[in-house]
């Protein structure tokens, strides 16, 4: 089928990227290939980055007031245009229509945070002698480049954009190559709302293009959002060049469950939090740390996954290489002789049989030295492993490189305490299967998931996107009276 080629977004224009590489972008629902999308190199990312530079002096002298004006326009645009936002996000993601629609209103809340920046960036000033006063304002950092993943086409690329670009700073996103289209409807939405050309920007493209963005001197600040092996590489690649960066990675999420724990509430939220956006979550449920005789729950647990059906309440994963990848992580628990309880391999969905599904798969007794108990497994897959005590469960959490997301299912609030003190993750839940927090609190991990100070969203959000200028000032010619009169 043919398709037409993506352009960048540069200055407000779509221009064609000439004689790029191209790859082919797949509807994972059916594997039909619904658009291309070009390989920009270092000429593409030169002209949107210059682009950013010379839209920075104007809007970044707007005060805050005005450009967040824009802003309540693009959320209310967001809301007009949310079921043609889902619906792409569903086609180019593979995730079910109603969490598409999810990843939107989520979308609309970061923009509503960043509508209330205003109230939240006012100055500090203090009369810090006689006579002589300081303040503090905040300006922005320059020219942002956002680089974001596959899992969340409008979610993560909203993140940055209402924040980076209210507080002063102009952007260049990189959308990840595999789920570009929800970001050019985004530029649309932003250039409806009465964004001035040249705020912001899309280059499209893979690791070159990534590598160039690191390396321009006219980029000031970076937010990666994406694995922790691509994570660790822009960080290092961005720091080099003495660029701030913010680096978001890869996840193994924990959750310890206790014998006491409401049976229903557990089940339920355990196998949405495994199954969701068909487990592409970094914040999905991925290991169950099982305390004691927790049987009756993972009975429970099993029945609610059933319910769970590929094609109908169940999102495609994201590719081919994605289904087989997931699908060896089973195979290789089984043969090591974790037990599978509920098997989602070879899914097949009527009518869309080149789609690519994977079931809900809940493997009971894995050690924690198999492959499966350690690594991101990025898929619908939950597995099990079985301690005495929450001090075990703990040392299994703390063991792991990663430190996105724990929870603990319970109704001791004394055990619950003691597990959200001694998690080493970023976001902690008690009886929450998914702990993401919501506006003004800011998402981000520990560890291995996250490299640099801060998060990315939220009131953290302001620390990364601007620097505070201190200024000291005397009007009155006061006698001395101290070192600082
Ligand atoms: P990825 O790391 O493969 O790609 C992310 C971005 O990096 C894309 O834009 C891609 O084009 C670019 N990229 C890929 N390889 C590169 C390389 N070698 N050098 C430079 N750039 C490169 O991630 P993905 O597969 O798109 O997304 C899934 C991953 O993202 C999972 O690990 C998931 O946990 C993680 N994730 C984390 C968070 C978080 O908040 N911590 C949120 C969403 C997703």
């Amino acid at each position: 089928m043919a398709t037409s080629t993506l352009n960048n977004y540069i200055g407000g224009v779509w221009i064609k990227t000439s004689d790029s590489q191209t790859l082919p972008v797949e509807n994972p629902s059916t594997g039909e290939v619904i658009s291309t999308v070009p390989l920009s190199g270092f000429t593409e990312v030169d002209s949107a980055v210059k682009s950013a530079a010379s839209a920075f002096p104007s809007w970044s002298a707007l005060p805050i007031k005005e450009r967040v004006q824009v802003f309540f326009r693009y959320k209310t645009l967001l809301e007009k245009n949310a079921q043609e936002l889902a619906e792409l996000v569903h086609k180019e993601n593979g995730k079910i229509l109603s969490e598409a629609m999810a990843e939107v209103e989520k979308s609309i809340e970061l923009t509503e945070f960043a509508c209330s920046m205003p109230q939240l960036v006012a100055g500090e000033i203090l009369e810090v002698s006689r006579g002589v006063e300081c303040r503090i304002d905040r300006h922005p950092v320059g020219v942002v480049a956002s680089i974001t993943p596959f899992n969340f086409p409008a979610m993560v690329p909203n993140w940055t954009i209402p924040n980076a670009l209210v507080l002063g700073n102009t952007m260049v996103l990189k959308p990840s190559e595999v789920v570009p289209l929800s970001a050019c409807r985004i530029a649309d939405l932003l250039k409806e709302a009465g964004l001035p050309d040249g705020v912001f920007n899309i280059v499209h493209g893979g690791q070159a293009t990534v590598e160039a963005l690191c390396d321009h001197p006219g980029i000031h600040a970076i937010t990666f959002v994406g694995s922790t092996k691509v994570a660790k590489i822009v960080y290092q690649r961005a720091t080099s060049h003495l660029k701030r960066a913010l680096c978001l990675g890869g996840a193994k999420n924990h959750l310890i469950v206790l014998p006491d724990a409401n049976e229903d509430m557990a089940a339920s939220n355990i196998a949405a939090s495994m199954s969701g956006c068909a487990g592409q979550r970094c914040m999905a449920a991925s290991a169950m740390v099982a305390v004691g005789s927790v049987d009756h729950i993972i009975k429970k647990l099993v029945d609610e996954s059933r319910k769970i059906i590929p094609g109908k309440n169940l999102g495609a994963v994201i590719s081919k290489q994605a289904k087989e990848r997931i699908e060896k992580y089973i195979t290789e628990a089984e043969q090591q002789g974790a037990k599978i309880l509920l098997d989602g391999r070879n899914a097949k969905v009527e009518g869309k049989e080149n789609g690519y599904y994977v079931g809900p798969t809940v493997i009971d007794f894995v050690k924690p030295s198999m492959k499966i108990a350690q690594e991101e497994v990025f898929g619908p897959v939950l597995a099990i492993m079985r301690t005495d005590t929450i001090d075990e469960a703990l040392k299994i959490e703390n063991a792991s490189p990663y430190g996105n997301a724990a929870s603990v299912f319970t109704q001791n609030g004394g055990a619950a305490r003691y597990v959200v003190e001694h998690a080493s993750a970023g976001m902690v839940g008690v009886n929450i299967g998914v702990p993401v927090p919501r506006e003004p609190f800011s998402f981000g991990g520990w560890n291995e998931s996250k490299f640099g100070a801060g998060d990315i969203t939220g009131k953290s959000s302001i620390e990364f996107f601007t620097k505070p200028k201190k200024t000291t000032t005397k009007w009155s010619a006061e006698s001395k009276v101290n070192w600082m009169s």
